[in-house]
């Protein structure tokens, strides 16, 4: 990743696609990708930015597959900071698991509090996964829930085992994100082993696959049948799954042959 400096005041957005299709981009977001010279981020961001907004020849896509944020969100603030009108490109929503904070982090840590001083930084969301699958399946985030990552890549796998406890324990909605990775593959079946001990076995699970996407598939589930390694398989780094609390419930519609709806109701019981 290299750049030529440009001079002058240059901005630095922090973008979120959201989900994957054109529709579900919020045009601020498609005016920044328009706008931007320098697309930052990782490839396969890049590529779904480049579906939603096809960048011109006049602009620079970075693709970095370096796996450390760090390094990518101090490349993007030196770009800004060089006078380049710069988009670093999230999935989802950049708050979420993703740059917004990375970017936050280097402007608090770096010793040289005026080292971007020259870049304008702004944040623009996007619909996050569990939005965009909730969405697909029902309802099920009606009521109070939290979003859990089960990536030890940036802390220890018992501090994700103490939160699934106590969301668990509270009677949260939780929806995982990073559920299953080809690295870890048992992630997963440690978060159930947790979850199992607060739910019962019927309890809904909400399994959404690259949605939004052309390969989309939202599957609804039981934590009982989750138990099956067949079905764990089908998790992976793609996938958000949403477990219910004690409350959420499928409704099967007479006539709707789409398969069961998903909802946690807006109450909860005294
Ligand atoms: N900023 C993103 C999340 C990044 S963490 C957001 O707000 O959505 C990456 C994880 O997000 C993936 O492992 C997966 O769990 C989830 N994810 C992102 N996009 C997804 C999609 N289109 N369908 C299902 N899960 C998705």
């Amino acid at each position: 990743m290299t750049s030529e400096p440009r001079g002058g005041r240059g901005r630095l957005a922090i973008v979120g696609l959201g989900p994957g299709a054109v529709g579900t981009c919020t045009p601020d977001v498609r005016t920044l990708l328009v706008a931007a010279t320098d697309w930052v981020g990782y490839g396969t961001y890049l590529d779904l930015a480049a579906a939603i907004v096809e960048p011109t020849r006049a602009q620079s896509l970075h693709r970095s597959n370096n796996r450390v944020e760090a390094d990518r969100a101090r490349f993007a603030l030196d770009l800004a900071a060089d006078g380049h009108d710069v988009a670093l490109v999230s999935s989802g929503d950049p708050g979420v698991f993703a740059m917004a904070a990375a970017i936050m982090e280097q402007l608090d840590t770096d010793p040289d509090p005026h080292r971007w001083a020259a870049a304008e930084v702004s944040i623009h969301p996007g619909i996050s996964a569990a939005q965009a699958a909730a969405a697909r399946a029902g309802a099920p985030l009606g009521h109070d829930f939290c979003v859990i990552s089960l990536s030890d890549n940036l802390k220890p796998f018992s501090i994700i085992e103490r939160r699934l406890d106590a969301a668990a324990g509270a009677d949260f909605v939780i929806a995982l994100y990073n559920p299953r990775s080809r690295h870890r593959p048992d992630q997963l079946d440690r978060a159930l082993a947790v979850l199992g001990r607060h739910r019962a076995p019927a309890t809904p699970v909400v399994l959404g696959r690259d949605v939004g996407r052309p390969d989309e598939q939202v599957r609804v589930v039981t934590l009982d049948d989750l138990a099956n390694q067949r079905l764990q398989a089908e998790v992976d780094m793609r996938t958000v799954v949403i477990v219910g609390s004690s409350q959420t419930r499928t409704v099967d519609v007479p006539g709707d042959d789409r398969g069961v709806w998903v909802y946690t109701p807006r109450s909860y019981p005294d």
